[in-house]
């Protein structure tokens, strides 16, 4: 039920951090996985390391911001792999400031990289998807999908929007036999949160305190979901928002 074998899966930010845990978990089930990223060197280590570990690993450059580097991924991916059965879009990034101290600028770099990033890669996702019978989306929400937070205004509205994205797609490409859903990751030790904890004062000591299961996740945390998510036990399963934060949403 739960086995990728002969399955390709791209996985956007997946040279590190949270992709990188998903990607591991894709590729212990079976999965080719490709690694796609803007930094060519990370991603190449990265698939390195998994392949010395005995895993069908490929690295594509590419920055998914941007229209035409997005139609060139899925080019690549196409003449190296020739199909593509499940995609992750997990690229983020985040400006932590004050709403009110945002620059525009600022505010469309998050909204590209969080939520653009998502629609253009859904968007090529879905005829090649729908061209082979059916596939699996995974889109990387947040806890401020569903809370607010001071410093997270433009990272909030990009990460909303990724579940309401989401949704419709879900409901939009189901009689393609395509399952799109959204992980909400809670409070996971990566590059990224090393400098919440850093730029924001007790942060950390609050993430312990309200999350039940005592500690930070760690990218590991991730793999399960994915291969769920990606597999055929999850074929009755879309548009849904599925937190793996140890509690911390109900808490
Ligand atoms: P990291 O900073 O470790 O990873 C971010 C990844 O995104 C990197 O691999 C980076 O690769 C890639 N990336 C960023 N911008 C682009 C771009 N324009 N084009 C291609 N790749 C890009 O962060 P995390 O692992 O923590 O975060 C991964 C996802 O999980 C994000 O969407 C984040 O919002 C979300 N998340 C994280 C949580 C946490 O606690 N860590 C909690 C909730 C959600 P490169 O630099 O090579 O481009």
């Amino acid at each position: 039920m739960f086995d990728l074998t002969g399955k390709v899966a791209l996985v956007t930010g997946g040279n590190g951090g949270i992709g990188l845990g998903m990607a591991t978990g894709l590729a212990q089930a079976g999965a080719t996985v490709i690694l796609a990223g803007r930094n060519a060197e990370k991603s190449a280590d990265a698939a390195a390391d998994l392949r010395t570990k005995g895993r069908l690993c490929d690295a594509v450059e590419a920055d998914v911001t941007d229209e035409h580097e997005v139609a060139g991924m899925f080019q690549k991916l196409m003449v190296r792999h020739g199909r593509l059965d499940i995609l992750v879009n997990n690229a983020g990034g985040t400006v932590r400031k004050p709403p009110h101290e945002l620059s525009l600028e600022e505010w469309n770099s998050v909204m590209d990289t969080n939520l653009t990033s998502t629609f253009l890669c859904c968007r090529a996702a879905h005829a090649l998807m729908k061209e082979s019978g059916g596939g699996k989306i995974i889109n990387i929400g947040s806890m401020l999908s569903i809370f607010g937070a001071p410093y997270a205004a433009v990272y909030g509205a990009s990460k909303g929007g990724v579940v309401q994205f989401t949704r419709s797609i879900a409901t939009a490409w189901a009689p393609d036999k395509i399952q799109a859903n959204a992980v909400l990751p809670g409070w996971i030790d990566t590059d990224l949160t090393r400098g919440a904890r850093e730029q924001v004062p007790g942060l950390n000591e609050r993430v312990l305190a309200r999350t039940p299961a005592g500690r930070w996740g760690v990218p590991a945390d991730l793999g399960g979901i994915a291969v769920f998510l990606a597999s055929s036990a999850s074929d009755f399963v879309t548009g849904t928002a599925i937190p793996v934060d140890g509690g911390y949403s109900i808490s």
